[in-house]
């Protein structure tokens, strides 16, 4: 388990000081792949990079298994970090040896055996689909080949946790799909914790289980990906969200402004039958229901869905069709009242 208790890292450049991380907690459990998502200049990657001491945090503990990494002498610290790979935005290979060298050079490091190192490699290049590139130099590479070179590498000494740097933002769509898909393949078969930084909600999407929302320094929003993705809370979160969250059209606050009506967010996780739901709810109270926008999804096995719907009738009528929802386990934001 990595738990980052009370992180803060300021930079100071020339005297100019730079609170790039405040009061950072986070608990990140065995197994999981964990992303941490937020604009540039958020904080994600110094983050990330506390996360193993490449960056020495300003304060704060950051405990590996109940092990405080900032307390660890320099000795301590390199055999803790064996057991962190970490892949990077631009690969970050030895442009002059080959894939194979790149591979072998951690285990090298570690002073492991040729002869095992050897059939590491090779079980390593067999895991990223590269046996016939293993002579090859980096510039003889596709940017995902050079990933996959990556990701052995953080791989070869058999670590517990991998540290993912904008891993695919190099990489265009169909290439960052078989990686991310090649990373959550990992996860599964090693059970190795993964934290992945982005600025791609469809990252976070695709392969993660939990995400912390990054804004200025400081988490603003965590959990479960699939609670934040049906019902983001942060205006920073909704904006990463903006294309899988309906928005009120322009003007819609305007209309109707006589009549008793509310508009309501429903948002919906699993197979929430709405549709049945919604036109019982009609007919039951007596009132109108009119659907302004909607957006459904599929994360990884759910349906997500919300809409925005103006319910138009009595004020009574309103607030029991309201709970009326809600008891159907359906999540209600109330966007507008415009009852006296
Ligand atoms: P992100 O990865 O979300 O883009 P960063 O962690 O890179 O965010 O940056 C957070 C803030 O810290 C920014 O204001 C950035 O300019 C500053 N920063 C990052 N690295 C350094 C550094 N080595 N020296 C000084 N300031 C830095």
């Amino acid at each position: 388990m990595i738990e980052i208790r009370k992180l803060s890292k300021i930079y100071n450049t020339h005297g100019t000081m730079t609170h790039a991380l405040q009061d950072i907690n986070l608990t990140i459990n065995d197994g999981d792949i964990f992303g941490i998502i937020g604009l540039s200049g958020a904080g994600k990657s110094s983050l990330i990079r506390c996360i193993n001491l490449l960056e020495r945090p300003t304060s704060g503990e950051i405990l590996i298994d109940d092990v405080d990494l900032t307390k660890l002498s320099s000795a301590s610290l390199r055999e803790v970090r064996k057991k962190i790979g970490m892949i990077f935005q631009q690969f970050n290979l030895l442009m002059n040896s080959t894939v194979y060298d790149n591979i072998a050079f951690p285990l090298k490091i570690s002073k492991v055996p040729k002869r095992e190192i050897e059939k590491r490699v090779d079980e390593l290049l067999e895991l990223v689909e590269l046996k016939d590139k293993k002579y090859a130099y980096p510039s003889q590479l596709s940017g995902g080949q050079k990933q996959r070179v990556g990701i052995a590498r953080a791989l070869a000494n058999k670590p517990d946790i991998i540290l993912s740097d904008e891993a695919t933002s190099a990489l265009d769509p169909t290439t960052t799909e078989s990686i991310l898909n090649l990373l959550k393949n990992i996860n599964k078969e090693f059970g190795i914790t993964i934290v992945v930084i982005t600025h791609e909600m469809s990252v976070i999407k695709k392969i993660c289980d939990r995400v912390a929302v990054m804004e200025n320094g400081r988490i603003v929003e965590e959990g479960n990906v699939i609670d934040i993705f049906s019902n983001p809370k942060t205006l920073v979160a909704r904006r990463f969200l903006k294309d899988m969250f309906a928005e009120l059209p322009e003007g819609i606050l305007l209309d109707d402004r006589n009549q008793e009506e509310e508009i309501l967010r429903v948002s919906f996780v699993g197979d929430s039958a709405t549709k049945p739901i919604i036109s019982y709810m009609i007919k039951k109270f007596n009132i109108d229901a009119n659907i302004i926008a909607g957006t459904i999804d599929r994360i990884q096995n759910a349906v997500v869905g919300n809409l925005l719907i103006k319910l138009v009738g009595d004020k009574e009528s309103i607030s029991s069709a309201i709970n009326y929802l809600t008891e159907n386990k359906l999540r209600i934001e109330v966007l507008k009242n415009n009852a006296p």
